[in-house]
C-alpha cells in the first residue's frame, strides 16, 4: 500500500516546519525570552500547576481566562479566542475560509506557519515580496486584492523574520480595501509597543494576534485572537473544544497575575537589543537591520551558510535564512542575555576575522 496515494498534494508538496534539534549552550534561534521565570514565582507556579485536576477535562473555551483578556483589551468577551500558541489559531484562520479556491495572500519573507497552514487547509497562497526596505509593496498587494479578492491575508507586526514593523498607512490601506480578513500578528508586540487593536472597532476585517511566547511563557503554547464577535464565533466552530489544556490555563492565569515582572522582562531585553545592535554595526561586514522585535536580521559580505555553520560549532545557534535573491546571506539572531549576547558577538568577530 501506497500511503503517499491517500494524501493531499498541498500536504504532499511541503516540508515540514524546520525546527533545528541541535543541543547549543546559547540558543539564540527562537525568538524566545531567555530569562527564566525568577525564583520567589517559579515555587508558586509550581504549586498553581500541582492545583490543576488531571483527572477533569479542561474548562472548554477557556471562558474565565477569555473574560479577563478581554479586559485587558478593552473588547468584549465575545471577541476573544485563545489557541494552543498563535500557531493554532493561524491554522483556525485558515481552516475557517478555505472555501473551494479560497486564497490567502502574505508578503515574503514572513512566518514560515502562514503558507504552511494555508496549504494544508487547501488554500491558495499569494506570495508578495516586501520592498528594498523590506516593507509592503502596497501597488503589488492592492493589484491582487483587486484581481483576487484574498479571502485572509497576513500580516506580521512587527515581521519575522526581517525584525520591521511595516509603515503603518500601508496596513491601514489595506485594511480599507480588503474585502477580505486582514491578521496583524502582534507576537512581537512586548518589544514593539506598537498595536492596531484601538483600530478593531473601525475595521470588522480587523485581526489581531497575540502570544505569551516571547515573554517567558513559549514552553505553555498560549496564543491569543481578538476580532470581530461575527468572526469569533464562526471561529469557535472550527476550534476544538479543549484546545487550551489545563496546565496552559493556570499558565496564562498566572501570568495575568504576574504580569508585570514578565514586561519588565521585556523592557530589559528592549535594552540589550540595543547593546546587541550597536555592538553588530562595529562588526566590519555585518549589517544589522533596524528592528522593533527581540531579534534581529542581518546580512554579511560572508557566506552564511558557512558562518552558520562555525556558530554552531561553537555552541551559539541562530537561524539561517540564506537563500537566493533577496535575502542572500542573512541571518536572525534572538536577543538574549547580555552574557550570551556578548558571546555571540565575540565568536562572530573571531570566526570573520579568519
Ligand atoms: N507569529 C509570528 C510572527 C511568529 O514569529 C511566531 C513564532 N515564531 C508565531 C506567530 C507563533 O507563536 P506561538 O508560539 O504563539 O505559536
Amino acid at each position: 500500500m501506497d500511503i503517499r496515494s491517500l494524501i493531499k498534494e498541498e500536504v504532499l508538496a511541503q516540508r515540514a516546519y524546520g525546527v533545528e534539534h541541535a543541543a547549543c549552550p546559547v540558543k539564540l534561534d527562537a525568538n524566545e525570552n531567555p530569562l527564566a521565570i525568577p525564583e520567589p514565582l517559579r515555587e508558586q507556579f509550581a504549586a498553581r500547576l500541582a492545583s490543576v485536576s488531571l483527572n477533569r477535562y479542561p474548562e472548554a473555551g477557556s471562558p474565565a481566562l477569555v473574560a479577563r483578556f478581554a479586559e485587558v483589551f478593552g473588547v468584549g468577551a465575545d471577541q476573544v479566542v485563545l489557541g494552543n500558541g498563535s500557531d493554532e489559531l493561524i491554522q483556525i484562520l485558515c481552516t475557517t475560509v478555505a472555501r473551494p479556491g479560497a486564497e490567502v495572500m502574505i508578503p515574503i519573507p514572513t512566518f514560515a506557519m502562514y503558507r504552511i497552514a494555508a496549504r494544508n487547509a487547501g488554500c491558495r497562497v499569494a506570495e508578495v515580496p516586501l520592498d528594498g526596505k523590506f516593507d509592503l509593496d502596497l501597488a503589488a498587494m492592492r493589484g491582487r486584492i483587486t484581481a483576487h479578492s484574498p479571502a485572509l491575508i497576513f500580516l506580521a507586526w512587527p515581521n519575522n523574520p526581517t525584525g520591521n514593523c511595516f509603515r503603518r498607512d500601508r496596513i491601514e490601506a489595506i485594511l480599507q480595501e480588503s474585502p477580505g480578513i486582514v491578521v496583524v500578528d502582534e507576537a512581537y508586540f512586548h518589544f514593539s509597543r506598537r498595536t492596531f487593536l484601538p483600530l478593531l472597532g473601525r475595521h470588522e476585517n480587523l485581526v489581531v494576534l497575540r502570544t505569551l511566547s516571547k515573554v517567558g511563557f513559549a514552553a505553555m503554547r498560549i496564543g491569543l485572537l481578538i476580532g470581530s464577535p461575527a468572526l469569533v464565533c464562526e471561529l469557535d466552530k472550527v476550534r476544538t473544544p479543549y484546545n487550551l489544556n489545563a496546565m496552559s490555563q493556570a499558565a496564562a492565569a498566572f501570568y495575568l497575575d504576574h504580569e508585570e515582572t514578565f514586561l519588565k522582562q521585556a523592557e530589559e531585553i528592549r535594552r540589550w537589543r540595543g547593546e546587541l545592535f550597536a555592538a553588530m554595526k562595529t562588526i566590519p561586514g555585518i549589517r544589522p537591520r533596524p528592528t522593533d522585535a527581540n531579534f534581529i536580521f542581518f546580512d554579511c559580505d560572508f557566506d552564511a551558510d558557512q558562518v552558520y555553520i562555525k556558530l554552531m560549532e561553537r555552541g551559539i545557534l541562530i537561524k539561517n535564512f540564506n537563500a537566493p535573491g533577496t535575502v542572500r546571506n542573512f541571518m536572525r539572531v534572538t536577543v538574549g542575555t547580555r552574557e550570551e549576547n556578548s558571546r555571540f558577538i565575540e565568536v562572530l568577530q573571531d570566526i570573520i576575522s579568519k
